[in-house]
């Protein structure tokens, strides 16, 4: 379990003020002159060998993506921080924002150094309007003390830090249609490739992170790679933090390892699942793309990329969502089915179809209309679906289908089976 002083997000809760003075009082924006003297390559192979992997959901090695780009700097590059947000589940960066917004800040400053990149863009959901005022007035204040702008800690380092309202699109999380809509057209996935670090923002090299990778890259470089990767599982290093809801007497953010048991998460932090935690159906442990774990699984599994992927799930955001055994199981999905079928931008046959009809299937299998070879059907379109897109969303769409199938397939037939009886 974390130890207190590896703590990065110490303000997480908001118990102190999210402004400079408190800021600095915190350690941010300590010693920044001296990291970025140590050179782009050098902070590049510092979060390399921290092993830092991103926190938006695809858990990408975050140095080895910066490593992408350019080295040699001929146009304009950026570097993009999606800060969308719109993962169910998920509720964490809206809370970086609204107390460690110099967090994110400096590690915009010390990332954007890395690749190169004199501008800056964090694209913020329009929704997180209070959180977006909170962010301008502290970059306001980091203008103000000139750690923004130009020749930087007199180090010659031009940079500059916009913020962009989102308008509310799912979809717009995914990195190129955060950038179509960054550039004011409609927020659609590009075909890839080519990728961003080639072809990103305006025709120009590209990085895209998530906010809590940006936000713990300063600690990083002030700490050092060897603490980070102290921290947490092998090829899992480091500290996240884990939104949990649902069915739990105290919903959480929490800062935890990465590797942390499930179960301890759920019952020491939020206050363990409403009724307890043999009342415990499924849980959907990294923001509601991924596929649900059976009680069976939660009760050793940990919370952690690999370990997630072994289990047959995926770490995702962290956005840890339970249910407990008054759910029905087949409602709470096809709510989710409804979701991916509404925010699909339909560039692709695949998602825009398949999402539509897996909604249909998922009302008809709620109301227990569905045959049992139309259950196998809805597995084997799933899988149709699955990689056959130009972006995630489609295996979004079809990840929780499989996870439910996968694990209560047998209470399913036993449903349809059951009917059938009673109607003979
Ligand atoms: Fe659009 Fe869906 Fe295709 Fe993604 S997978 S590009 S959301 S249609």
């Amino acid at each position: 379990m974390i130890k207190k002083t590896n703590i990065i997000f110490s303000n997480l809760y908001g118990s102190e003020n999210p402004y400079i003075t408190s800021a600095i009082k915190r350690g941010d924006w300590v010693n920044t002159k001296k990291i970025l003297k140590n050179g782009k390559q050098k902070i590049i192979d510092i979060i390399k060998e921290s092993g830092l992997r991103g926190r938006g959901g695809a858990g990408f090695a975050t140095g080895m993506k910066w490593d992408f780009m350019p080295k040699e700097v001929k146009k304009q590059h950026y570097l993009v921080i999606n800060a969308d947000e719109g993962e169910p589940g998920t509720c964490k960066d809206r809370d970086i924002i609204r107390n460690e917004p110099h967090k994110l800040i400096e590690g915009c400053l010390l990332s954007s150094y890395a690749v190169g990149a004199t501008k800056c863009y964090i694209y913020i959901r329009g929704e997180f309007y209070n959180e977006s005022l909170i962010l301008q007035k502290a970059i306001n204040e980091a203008y103000k003390k000139k750690f923004l702008g130009k020749n930087i800690f007199g180090l010659n380092i031009d940079f500059d830090l916009y913020l962009h309202l989102g308008s509310g699109a799912y979809v717009c999380g995914e990195e190129t249609a955060l950038i179509e809509s960054l550039e004011g057209k409609k927020g659609q996935p590009r075909l890839k490739p080519p990728f961003p670090a080639n072809v990103g923002l305006f025709g120009k090299p590209t990085t895209v992170n998530n906010v809590e990778t940006i936000a713990v890259v300063p600690t990083i470089l002030r700490k050092g790679s060897k603490w980070f990767l102290d921290i947490g599982n092998k090829n899992n290093s480091g500290s996240k933090i884990f939104c949990i809801s649902g069915h739990v007497n105290k919903p959480c953010n929490v800062e935890e390892e990465l590797g942390v048991p499930l179960k301890y998460l759920i019952q020491k932090y939020a206050g363990d699942v409403i009724g307890g935690w043999s009342n415990l159906l499924a849980v959907i442990p990294g923001g509601s793309s991924v596929p649900l774990l059976p009680k069976s699984k939660c009760e050793n599994v940990l919370m952690d990329f690999d370990s997630l992927k072994n289990a047959g799930s995926a770490l995702g955001t962290g956005g840890i969502i339970v249910i407990n055994k008054q759910t029905d199981i087949l409602s709470s999905i096809a709510r989710l089915s409804e979701f991916y079928h509404h925010e699909s931008c339909g560039q692709c046959t695949p998602c825009r179809e398949g999402t539509g009809w897996i909604m249909r299937m998922m009302r008809k299998l709620v109301d227990n209309k569905c045959t049992i070879e139309e259950v196998n059907l809805l597995e084997e379109v799933t899988k149709q679906i699955e990689g056959h897109t130009i972006c995630a969303l489609g295996d979004a769409a079809a990840w929780p289908i499989q996870g439910l199938l996968k694990n209560f397939k047998s209470e399913i037939i036993n449903r349809i089976s059951s009917k059938k009886k009673n109607v003979a």
